[in-house]
């Protein structure tokens, strides 16, 4: 099997690795990124982006992932398709195994793998990402002006952003399997203080349907019983998920959610290995921070190979 080595690996194509990529090979250090679908990760999941400073009358998920990986291309950033499915971080020398079996070696890797929302798994969802299905409030909320919409989750961020969301929609319904919420007290005594929230407890959402976007949602409680509810929009908040599958998480020292603690500058428990974006332990989970945190890390990688010759 052919071994190739370089001195950065950044595992990821998203805005926190096309970032990566764009600094890497603005500074001509000898890079490879590698990315296992499309250029651009979740970015690709929604329809319109309306927070990323620059564009004043937003854009796209594809164009803004376009163009992030046409900037890093203008300064020749280095890229290949490959499922990375294990990592070697015992050794200085650190290797990635790819599915097809190829292996690489590189002296720092930029863990840029990202996450995932965690499904509800139900019918509609899927077909209505981006059309009234969101997994984002704080991403979408103003594109619901004036409507009805509901939540699904009882722990802080669904609680939160339920709040959040009653800035722009009429009407927030939160729905909850549980009689009572996770959230923090706090949080809980904002929600019931606050007018445009409603509650479904003891319930589950079963199916989303609606013609051309979301328009109803079919809920069975846990009595068996099954309602219909009228939204505009229902947002899943129940917990995202890392991608992490080809992590070593334990050299990582991964938290209980699988996720990766750095310092400031983006430094994992393993020399020479940094991560940024979704895949880092965090609170926020932003395209704007994911960027940021792809830049912070090409300069600690570049700081670590000074270091090293
Ligand atoms: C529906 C939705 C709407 C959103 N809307 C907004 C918004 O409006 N504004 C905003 O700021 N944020 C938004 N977000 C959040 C934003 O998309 C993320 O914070 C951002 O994409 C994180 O970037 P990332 O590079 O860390 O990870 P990702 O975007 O998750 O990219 C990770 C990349 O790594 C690749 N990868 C993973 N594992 C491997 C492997 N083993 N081998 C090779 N490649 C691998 C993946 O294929 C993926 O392309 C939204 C998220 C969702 C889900």
């Amino acid at each position: 099997m052919a071994s190739t080595h370089h001195k950065l690996i950044i595992l990821g194509g998203g805005p926190a690795g096309l970032t990566a990529g764009l600094y890497a090979a603005r500074s001509r250090m000898d890079h490879l990124l590698i990315e296992k679908g499309a250029e651009g990760g979740q970015v690709l999941l929604t329809d319109w982006i309306d927070n990323y400073p620059g564009f004043t009358d937003g854009i796209s998920g594809f164009d803004l992932a376009d163009k992030m990986a046409a900037h890093a291309r203008r300064f020749d950033m280095n890229s290949m398709f490959g499922n990375v499915v294990s990592i070697d971080l015992s050794k200085p020398v650190k290797q990635l195994t790819l599915e097809d079996g190829a292996s690489l070696s590189c002296d720092t890797l930029i863990i840029c793998s990202g996450a995932h929302p965690r499904p509800l798994g139900i019918p509609g969802e899927k077909e209505f990402i981006g059309k009234g299905v969101s997994y984002c409030g704080t991403c979408d909320a103003p594109f619901y002006r004036n409507q009805h919409v509901a939540v699904v989750g009882g722990g802080n961020t669904a609680v939160q952003e339920a709040e959040h969301l009653t800035k722009f929609a009429d009407k927030v319904t939160l729905i909850h399997r549980r009689d009572e919420l996770r959230a923090t007290k706090i949080l809980q005594e904002r929600a019931f203080d606050n007018p445009k929230i409603d509650f479904i407890w003891d319930s589950h959402v079963k199916e989303i349907t609606g013609k051309d976007g979301v328009e109803q949602l079919q809920i069975l409680n846990n009595e068996g019983k099954y309602s219909t509810l009228d939204v505009d929009g229902i947002f899943i908040l129940i917990g995202v998920l890392p991608n992490n599958e080809m992590l070593p998480l334990e050299d990582l020292e991964a938290d209980e959610g699988g996720f990766i603690p750095t310092d400031t500058e983006t430094r994992t428990a393993v020399a020479g290995v940094m991560a940024a974006g979704d895949i880092r332990s965090k609170e926020v989970r932003q395209i704007i921070n994911a960027a940021g945190e792809g830049a912070t890390a090409v300069l600690a990688a570049e700081d670590y190979l000074t270091n090293l010759s």
